[in-house]
């Protein structure tokens, strides 16, 4: 499981949130089978998801981050509960490209620079929340930054990193988000500004056995942190047989009749974490009775 943590200044204008997501990304290899750069790129949105979803308040409140853009990897969607329990998938699993010019996986070729992030949050009201901005870098860590920034005014520092080993397998991956809130004063701003213009890359420190709570540490040193809170994402899918009845059910009783009249097994695949749902075609018929006539 992941660890997460989070602490806040003595003064309650400024905290880091940090996550250690190794086993989560881990996951994400094994479902999708992802070449070394989408499980970057793939495994950056969802720790961001889980740092972003575990600031929701009500318990049932969900969150869920998704790229649209021109790169070859296609759309990339990551989901959050509230606990930072995460789901993530990718029209496009494998996608292979040279390093880019530091040597390092081009999460930004895979994802593109052309497109947007969209940010839902759906918090139990009659419509969520959606933020859609256009990406500044298509490097995901910066575009979340920019999204807190441009959407919600709240200056942030975002970092996400994943270490593919060569086995394909992840050796490290996590990331933090610092945040600083309106009364945060200019020196406040400067310490974190130093912290963060020391710290070398996030996955690296964890690859290293550094915790998340000493790197929440060394973001807000010199301002007294204090522990706010912690917890143990998982990679988890909340689909099952009801739910997509539900989604069946969305399409149409003309369309159903139809499938149902072609005397076959319907098979629907969990995009989240491959489970398949087979409906009979006598099944596809019940639930044709329930759905609407449009
Ligand atoms: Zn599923």
């Amino acid at each position: 499981m992941g660890k997460l943590y989070r602490a806040i200044s003595a003064d309650g204008s400024a905290f880091a949130a940090v996550l250690d997501g190794r086993d989560i990304v881990s996951e994400i290899e094994k479902l999708h089978k992802t070449s070394a750069v989408v499980t970057a790129a793939l495994g950056r949105l969802t720790v961001a998801a889980s740092l972003m979803g575990y600031m929701l308040k009500g318990e049932d409140d969900c969150l869920t981050l998704r790229i649209d853009a021109d790169g070859p990897a296609g759309q990339l969607v990551a989901v959050s509960d509230s606990r930072g329990n995460v789901k993530s998938c990718v029209s496009n699993p494998v996608v292979e490209l040279p390093l880019n010019d530091k040597g390092k996986l081009d999460v930004a070729g895979a994802v593109g620079r052309d497109g947007t992030l969209a940010v839902v949050k759906d918090m139990g009201l009659r419509d969520p929340y959606v933020g859609v901005i256009p990406l500044v870098s298509g490097e995901i860590a910066e575009d979340i930054a920019n999204y807190y920034a441009v959407s919600e005014q709240i200056p942030t520092v975002c970092a996400l990193g994943v270490l593919v080993d060569t086995d394909l397998s992840v050796k490290s991956a996590g990331g933090f988000l610092v945040q600083l809130l309106p009364f945060a004063d200019e020196k406040c701003v400067d310490i974190i500004e130093k912290n963060v213009a020391a710290m070398r890359p996030v996955s690296a420190l964890l690859d290293e056995g550094v915790t998340p709570e000493e790197i929440a540490g060394m973001l807000l040193a010199g301002l007294e942190p204090n522990e706010l809170d912690s917890a143990s994402p998982v990679y988890r899918c909340d689909c099952s047989r009801e739910r997509t009845e539900k989604v069946l059910i969305s399409i149409g009783q003309k369309e159903l009749r139809s499938i149902a009249a072609e005397g076959k097994d319907t098979e629907v695949k969990c995009h989240f974490c491959g489970k398949n749902y087979i409906f009979t075609p006598d099944e596809i018929s019940r639930l044709a009775e329930g759905a609407s006539e449009e």
